[in-house]
């Protein structure tokens, strides 16, 4: 059933479906801390960072996910979280047909031209990526392969510039670190 759109239910529900769709996953750190962490992170950057109060922006970071990476579609978001929601998913979602060098240009070339709303929820992705690459990185990756990570982002965030400053100026401040982050 979907719950009224913009509420607190909302979220709350959109937190318990990400929880079970990403039950059985797992981040690249060396911990391999729950996947759950990284969507509920992107929502706490918004929300407690960002100021962002637009609750239809929350449960989209919140799920944002989903699709690319669990069996979730785009019907059954719509079915319980309304379009607008499932339309946000659809903008941060990469087709994974396509190769990763590519599916990693085209989020360069899209980012100037998805929704603000979809903008927040790329902008607070790619800090909470480059934060994890700072605190808790993938294992296995060399300097070299998080400066090049570094840079993608920071080229996907020159498309976004604008929709949120003060986030904006978040991202900078972690990519300023990035030379210390061996
Ligand atoms: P990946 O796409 O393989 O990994 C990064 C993604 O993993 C993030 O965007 C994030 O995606 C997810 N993730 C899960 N756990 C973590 C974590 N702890 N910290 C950060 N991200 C996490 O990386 P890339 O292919 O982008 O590699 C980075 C750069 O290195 C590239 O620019 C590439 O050119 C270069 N490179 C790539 C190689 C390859 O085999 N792909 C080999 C050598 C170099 P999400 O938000 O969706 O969860
Ligand atoms: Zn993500």
């Amino acid at each position: 059933m979907q719950t009224p759109p913009n509420s607190l239910a909302a979220l709350i529900q959109a937190v318990a479906f990400a929880a079970d769709k990403h039950r059985n996953q797992r981040r690249k750190d060396a911990e391999a801390s729950p996947y759950i962490n990284h969507p509920i992170a992107l929502a706490n950057v918004l929300a407690n960072e960002g100021g962002v109060q637009d609750v239809t922006v929350l449960c989209a970071a919140v799920l944002h996910d989903t699709i690319e990476d669990t069996e979730t579609t785009a019907d059954e978001l719509r079915a319980l979280f309304g379009d607008q929601v499932a339309s946000v998913v659809l903008e941060v979602t990469d087709d994974k047909s396509l190769d990763k060098a590519v599916r990693k240009q085209l989020q360069i070339e899209h980012a100037p031209h998805i929704s603000p709303q979809a903008q927040l929820v790329k902008l607070a992705d790619k800090i909470s990526n480059v934060r994890d690459i700072l605190a808790s990185p993938p294992a296995d990756w060399s300097p070299e392969r998080k400066q090049a990570y570094f840079d993608w982002a920071a080229a996907v965030v020159a498309g976004l510039r604008g929709v949120h400053p003060g986030l904006e100026e978040v991202f900078d401040g972690l990519y300023a670190r990035r030379l210390g982050a061996g």
